[in-house]
């Protein structure tokens, strides 16, 4: 069996991890934060690999390391955690304050196989851990929780820190190809091809979006070649193509529209709605409003071909008020001038409802004030996976046990954005990340003391 030799060490060190201390004091030391396990000598010679260095994998590591499981990540970028890095670029938003019954339902089908998981660790646990890292968390006026420093690095550096400090070895540059002729795992490195057993695995490898940052979904070919049911990887939290004319598409291209209320009908005929901002790009719509629609958006065009967004643009006004407004005598302004003195509408709003209008519709005061309130908008298909802030499909949660255990593959866990669930942007996203990360480290151990390790697919 071939393994990796002593040069690896080098691979361990990461960029992310020697940029400057964040602390002037050390971080508390790992297990402060988790009870003491008596298995925990047991555990030391227990080796596990953990593949994918983002969120989920590394508290997977953390959780593992501190049971006293040796603990390799393998990371096939130059460093670690590029995703939770880019994150903080708009501001890292970590989790949610609602009220648990509707952060639970921002889940929808996978509400229920998460719901252990967010029990065991949830936005409340996950702000603590947070803090313990000595990292000061703020809500914002959405409720959304954010670093105090709004940006994701000084959060990652006390964490490798802490991992390091557990003896976590991370090996970036390490690309995992899947299982060798042996059954060994295989991986592509610097040094050339490499294979290595562990008693078990623990793939953390993220979804398809954003690539260029590491998680490209190679792995669901991998993955279904060994009998793993993955549902197909989609966009979530994405913009939408709108066949735009050419001349809206250069006029309004790339300008925000602000507060509106947007309105989705899903297949069973419920109204999802979102109020807020959207924006207009060359090729169609994305933004705030319309990733919180995207889930049933996305199914609707699946279903039908294309999906009827609907939006309104005057949410304070009442339909008889624009309509009165709309009819008194223009004299002699231009339609525009009207409107925009009688209603305030003007600029990429009125844009929008010449776009969809026949000119004469946009002439009649009734006909106007109605699509001032809903005017329809016909969007033809998902922008790329690629483009996408997350996923949808995955691999599929009955597929794996309540410890994340593959059922196909004794030995091979899961855990993060690869498993088949999706949220919308607003903390939900990494709250999950974190809980099924911590859930599927937790299953490893209890797997390695359930003495069913015979079994295990190396
Ligand atoms: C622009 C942007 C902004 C976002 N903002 C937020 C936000 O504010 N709040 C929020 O909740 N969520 C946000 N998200 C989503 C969040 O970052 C992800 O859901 C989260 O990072 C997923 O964590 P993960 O550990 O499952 O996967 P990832 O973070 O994608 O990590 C998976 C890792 O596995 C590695 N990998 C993949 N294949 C292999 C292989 N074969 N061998 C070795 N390594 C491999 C990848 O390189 C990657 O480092 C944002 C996403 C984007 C793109």
């Amino acid at each position: 069996m071939a393994t990796f030799g002593g040069g690896e060490a080098a691979g361990a060190v990461d960029s992310a991890s020697t940029g400057q201390a964040f602390y002037t004091s050390a971080p508390p030391a790992i297990d402060a934060h988790y009870p003491a396990c008596s298995d925990n000598n047991m555990n030391t010679h227990r080796s596990v690999a953990v593949i994918g260095a983002g969120p989920a994998g590394l508290m997977a590591a953390e959780v593992l390391a501190a049971q006293g499981v040796q603990v390799d990540v393998y990371e096939r970028m130059p460093s670690v955690g590029r995703k939770l890095l880019m994150a903080g670029r708009g501001g890292l938003n970590i989790t949610h304050t609602e009220p648990r019954d509707a952060f639970r339902a921002r889940y929808r089908e996978a509400r229920g196989a998460l719901e252990p998981m967010l029990n065991a660790f949830g936005a409340e646990a996950l702000r603590e851990w947070v803090h313990g890292l000595g990292i000061a968390t703020f809500v914002g006026t959405s409720g959304r929780v954010f670093p105090h420093e709004m940006k994701a690095a000084p959060l990652l550096r006390a964490w490798l820190h802490r991992l390091r400090e557990a003896g976590v070895k991370i090996h970036v540059r390490h690309r995992w190809r899947g299982w060798d002729g042996e059954g060994l795992l295989a991986f592509d490195t610097p040094q050339g091809k490499r294979a290595r057993a562990y008693d078990a695995v623990l793939l953390a490898l993220g979804g398809g979006s954003w690539p260029q940052l590491g998680s490209d979904g190679a792995w669901v070919e991998l993955l279904e070649a060994r009998g793993v049911d993955v549902d197909a990887l989609r966009p979530a939290n994405s913009g939408f193509d709108v066949d735009w004319s050419e001349h809206f598409r250069t006029r309004f291209g790339g300008n925000p529209v602000k507060s509106v209320v947007a309105t989705v009908r899903d297949a069973a005929g419920v109204r999802h709605q979102r109020h807020g901002e959207l924006v207009v790009t060359a090729t169609g719509i994305e933004g705030g409003v319309v990733y919180g629609l995207s889930a049933s958006l996305r199914e609707a065009i699946e279903q039908n071909g294309a999906a009827t967004l609907e939006l309104d643009l005057a949410p304070g006004w009442e339909l008889t008020r624009l309509i009165d407004e709309l009819s008194r005598p223009r004299g002699s302004r231009s339609l525009s001038s009207h409107v925009q003195s009688r209603t305030g509408l003007k600029g990429v709003k009125m844009g929008l409802l010449r776009e969809v209008l026949a000119a004469e519709e946009v002439a009649q005061p009734e006909r106007l004030a109605a699509a001032i309130k809903a005017l329809p908008l016909r969007l033809v298909r998902p922008r790329p996976l690629a483009e996408a802030i997350s996923s949808a499909g995955g691999v599929r949660l009955d597929a794996l046990d309540e410890r994340l255990m593959l059922r196909a593959m004794p030995g091979v866990f899961c855990a993060g954005e690869m498993l088949d669930w999706e949220a919308p942007t607003g903390g939900y996203l990494l709250t999950a990340c974190f809980a099924t990360g911590r859930a599927a480290g937790q299953g490893v151990l209890d797997w390695l003391s359930s003495g069913d390790l015979g079994a295990a697919f190396k």
